[in-house]
């Protein structure tokens, strides 16, 4: 069934040194000024691999201050845009250089399966890199026909310091979806990465410094939300808060901004994406693909197709054949070849999840397969398939982050999309079926962000992402993300001889 629990006793030990673990403050590394330091685990084992700088409320003035200083002072807003992509292509190119480093401490510290992050994670944090360089030259203002004797025009002016929160299931991923438009608009930054998965967010300020990033443009602390996150979200000198991370927080982060000094907010939330199997649906891809949508990175997505509509004239077929693919998921240590899912993120999450199948379990949904946890340590979990889900069910509403696929049958069209709409969350949806007018009839009700026909997480550095309602404000990616760092002015000059 999954890979034998015995082979995760013996762990692989990954290729790359641990050499960054202080706060990254104006162009150096520097302990915590407390000089406290808190764990960094391997969810593998629970083991603690390194010893982080435990960043506050000072560390975060520092780290302000500096970015406020590299503002206001320059060079960062002042240099060319052409030289500010120089660097940051520089950066991208040494990204690739140290690929390998960086996906083994990408994966030793989150457990996500080696291979993603060496083949598909790492190329597209270079990829969003190169594509942001490629922004930092091409945003300029208009010119305006205004009424009347004047010349108008806009300029985009960067923000300031921008304040950036980023969760711990792509830790990567995240810190490129925040800085590369931030940087090519020429704004200054102070990033708290998550608690979980500090290192490499310190690897890649390594990395900046080498490509020549002035001291003070990127600020890299590292600490727990409600001490370091929570000071950043509310400083005063903090012109702007980007959050990716879960509803209950974005909802913090967006009165400490409004009680602070109501610094501009963009949040990216949770999600309960709804995966639709139509009744035209070739079940064996359904199937591959709601299996996918879900299981990716061992559930852990804000994204997840985490509710499986499936029309009711393929559902016993598909729920046969799910619980069949999932039975086949290869579950063990990241670093084994072929090995498609590792442990949860941590302790926390490992019970969190367990909580919700239990749920499910005394919500009579029927548990097809799974449920417990995988071997005897670590935090890794079975492959779990629920059918009979009931739209009212604890495990059809949260989003449980999970490995934990929960399947509910429809009849027809009209009722899925008022069922799909009825969560408190709007970020994604996948649709399955090859009838263009039931795909663009979904497409257009379904009230999520992100709309993946025959296809699931596809996350070209182009194509914005974002929420509706409760998953989140603003967008990412995309020429969309770029209106999130930069304030339009308007200047308006008399017109001496009008007629001309
Ligand atoms: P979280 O929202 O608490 O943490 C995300 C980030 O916010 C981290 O960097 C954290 O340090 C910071 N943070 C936490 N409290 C803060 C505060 N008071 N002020 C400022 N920053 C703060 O998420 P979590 O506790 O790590 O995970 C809980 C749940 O969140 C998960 O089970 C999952 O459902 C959801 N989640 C969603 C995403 C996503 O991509 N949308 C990512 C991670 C977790």
């Amino acid at each position: 069934r999954f890979s034998t629990a015995a082979a995760l006793e013996e762990t692989i030990t990954p290729s790359v040194q641990i050499s960054y673990t202080q706060h990254f403050i104006n162009g150096q590394f520097v302990d915590a000024a407390s000089g406290k330091t808190f764990p960094a685990y391997d969810p593998r084992t629970g083991e603690v691999i390194a010893r982080v700088a435990e960043g506050d409320a000072e560390d975060v003035n520092r780290a302000v201050a500096a970015a406020r200083k590299a503002f206001d002072e320059g060079p960062w807003p002042k240099m060319s845009a052409y030289e500010r992509s120089l660097i940051m292509l520089r950066f991208a190119d040494l990204v690739d250089k140290h690929r390998g480093e960086l996906a083994a401490l990408e994966s030793w510290n989150s457990g996500k399966p080696y291979e993603q992050s060496a083949k598909s994670e790492l190329p597209s944090f270079a990829r969003l890199f190169r594509y942001y360089a490629g922004w930092a030259d091409k945003i300029h203002g208009l010119t305006v026909p205004a009424d009347g004797k004047h010349h108008v025009q806009t300029l985009h002016e960067p923000i300031g310091v921008a304040g950036q929160i980023i969760p711990w299931n792509f830790p990567l991923i995240m810190f490129a979806w925040k800085v590369g438009p931030a940087l090519a608009c020429g704004n200054t930054i102070v990033l708290k990465s998550a608690e979980q998965t500090p290192l490499t967010a310190l690897y890649a300020a390594k990395l900046f410094q080498e490509a020549g990033l002035p001291p003070g443009v990127l600020n890299v602390v590292s600490g727990d939300g409600p001490s370091a996150g929570a000071a950043l979200a509310s400083h005063m000198d903090v012109d702007k808060i980007a959050f990716t991370g879960s509803t209950e927080t974005g909802k913090i982060i967006l009165e400490l901004a409004a009680k602070s000094n109501l610094k501009q907010v963009t949040l990216e939330l949770g999600g309960k994406s709804p995966f639709i199997v139509c009744e035209d649906a070739e079940v064996d891809k359904a199937v591959d693909l709601a299996h996918f949508a879900l299981f990716f990175n061992q559930g852990q997505c804000c994204c997840a197709g985490s509710r499986t509509y499936v029309h009711e004239r393929v559902y016993d077929e598909f729920v046969e054949k799910a619980k069949a693919r999932a039975l086949t998921r290869v579950v063990g240590d990241p670093f084994r070849k072929g090995v498609e899912q590792g442990p949860q993120i941590s302790s926390e999450q490992f019970e969190k999840v367990l909580g919700y199948i239990k749920s499910g379990v005394e919500s009579s949904a029927t548990l097809e397969c799974g449920g417990q946890r995988f071997g005897s340590r670590g935090y890794f979990i079975q492959p779990t398939v629920f059918s009979n889900v009931q739209d009212d069910m604890l495990i059809a509403q949260d989003e449980i982050f999970g490995p934990v696929q929960s399947i509910l049958k429809f009849k027809n069209i009209d009722e899925v999309i008022r069922r799909a709409n009825t969560s408190r969350y709007g970020l994604a949806a996948g649709i399955f079926t090859k009838n263009l007018d039931t795909a663009n009839t979904l497409s257009r009700a379904l009230r999520v962000g992100t709309v993946w026909i025959n296809c699931f997480d596809v996350f070209d550095a182009a194509i914005p992402f974002g929420g509706y309602k409760m998953s989140g404000i603003g967008r990412e990616k995309g020429i969309y993300s770029l209106s999130n760092y930069l304030q339009v002015k308007a200047v308006v000059t008399p017109l001496k001889n009008p007629a001309w």
